[in-house]
């Protein structure tokens, strides 16, 4: 699939990585520029049933609602795509993201590489599928532990489920890697800007 379309038409941007290696941080510096540059872009805003982590605010970093409000959304066909990542319930909203498209955004998706694989079977052709991949599992441990948010079992079951999401990275459009923050950055901005005439 090709890397770039015309900025008129909405696009899903998937990025997934394992947890660590920077995408937070890369996807919002992305956002900013492509502001700046006047290309219309948005995050999509997920559903979960996991509990809200502190400084975490419904709607904003994810809409918390509960296994039965879940499970209802799935009979009522309302997410795009939805997954059980870590042993909860995350999910795509369909109808909001269906309207950011039409309005001719381009729209991050922050989710796994089941989610990834669900959004281009139901938009193939609408949808880039980027995955960031940490330099070394080495400097993954590290970053992880640099960010200061997990406890070391926490720590310890990222890292198991960073080699398992990895192993899905072929299945993504383009790889890339987080070594130089800057260098990443602008290889993003590559992939995800129109070329210019
Ligand atoms: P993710 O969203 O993938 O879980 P984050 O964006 O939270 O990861 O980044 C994890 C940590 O690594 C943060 O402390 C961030 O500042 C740091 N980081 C991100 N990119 C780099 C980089 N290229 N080099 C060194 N540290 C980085
Ligand atoms: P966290 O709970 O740490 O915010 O996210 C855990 C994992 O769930 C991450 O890999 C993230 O990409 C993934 N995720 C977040 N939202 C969604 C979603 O809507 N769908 C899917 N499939 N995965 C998601």
């Amino acid at each position: 699939m090709s890397g770039n379309q015309a900025a008129s038409s909405g696009r899903l941007v998937v990025v997934a990585a394992p947890s660590g290696a920077g995408k937070t941080t890369l996807t919002h510096a992305l956002i900013e520029r492509m502001k700046a540059r006047g290309t219309p872009a948005a995050f999509s805003v997920s559903f979960t049933t996991r509990p809200p982590r502190s400084g975490e605010r419904n709607g904003v970093h994810y809409h918390f609602v509960d296994e039965v409000m879940f499970e209802a959304m799935v009979r009522k066909n309302e997410f795009l795509e939805h997954a059980h990542v870590f042993g909860r319930r995350y999910g795509t909203g369909r109808v909001v993201t269906e309207a950011l498209l039409a309005e001719g955004k381009q729209i991050f998706l922050d989710i796994d590489w089941q989610g990834a694989r669900q959004v281009r079977e139901r938009l193939p052709g609408q949808t880039l599928l980027l995955f960031v991949l940490p330099p070394s599992l080495e400097e993954l441990e590290r970053r992880l532990r640099g960010r200061g948010q997990d406890s070391e079992e926490t720590i310890r079951r990222r890292m198991k489920a960073a080699e398992e999401e990895i192993h899905h990275a072929p299945e993504f459009d383009h790889r890339v890697v987080n070594d130089d923050f800057n260098r990443a950055l602008n290889e993003l901005e590559r992939l995800v800007l129109p070329v210019s005439p």
